[in-house]
């Protein structure tokens, strides 16, 4: 749909970008000045919701739009249609593009995006977030460093033989635990978490398999040059391999 609106309003799209078949890059104009406006439009698993205050949803257990993020792609996009009104109107040169960035809620979308040198000759990025009042935003966001750990156990009833069991649920719960232990010594604007785990089993066999997925946030623009994020990552891994 915001592909085919922008073709409308005067873009050319070059769709699938990235390898990532809802990736897509809508330009017009040409030369220097190259702007870029990012749109995204991920939903998340079960947030759909109806316009009301309290939890209500339109379709139970379906995706939708967390924190505004309903409004991001198109509100980008009618600014990228603005701009360029603007530019043919009052004859400016320089080629503006909106890029539909999927996968941003988990995913990486934009790095395989950067990976693929779509943003190398771009001199400005402009982006925009919901919010209660209207302002500007010159401050740092966060970069994101995460790691997926999977432990193998050993299955034994939780009854019947306990004792013969190796449980990757409390290997979690070790590194969950040392990954806590670690919020003291890591910059204030950091955030740290254990944010999801899987387990595989049933509840009267002790656990064979759990997925851990870990989080870091930095302050830092590039992750690679936070000196704590790249101590961090060790030390989880450390963690990890203690926890096992
Ligand atoms: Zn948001």
């Amino acid at each position: 749909m915001l592909q085919s609106q922008l073709k409308d309003a005067g873009f050319s799209v070059e769709s699938g970008v990235a390898d990532e078949p809802t990736a897509f890059i809508a330009s017009y104009g040409q030369g220097k000045p190259v702007i870029g406006i990012l749109g995204e439009f991920d939903a998340l698993p079960g947030l759909s919701q109806k316009p009301l205050p309290q939890r209500e949803p339109l379709v139970p257990n379906a995706p939708g739009h967390g924190c505004g993020h309903n409004l991001l792609g198109s509100g980008a996009a009618l600014a990228a249609v603005a701009v360029r009104e603007y530019m043919e109107t009052n004859h400016v040169s320089g080629t503006l593009r909106y890029y539909g960035t999927p996968a941003e809620e988990g995913g990486s979308g934009k790095v395989f995006m950067v990976r693929a040198g779509l943003f190398k000759d771009v001199d400005v990025v402009l982006h925009w977030h919901p919010g209660d009042h209207n302002s500007v935003n010159n401050g740092g966001m966060l970069a994101v460093i995460s790691a997926k750990v999977t432990f193998h156990g050993m299955a034994a009833h939780a009854a019947m033989a306990p004792v013969r069991g190796r449980s990757a649920l409390d290997a979690v719960m070790l590194m969950g635990n040392g990954i806590e232990f670690m919020r003291e010594h890591v910059p204030s604007n950091s955030r740290n978490r254990l944010c999801r785990i899987h387990r595989t089993t049933l509840r009267t066999i002790s656990p064979r398999r759990n997925i851990a997925h870990w989080e870091y946030h930095t302050g830092f623009v590039v992750p690679a040059a936070d000196p704590i994020g790249h101590r961090i990552s060790p030390a989880i891994h450390s963690d990890r391999r203690f926890a096992a």
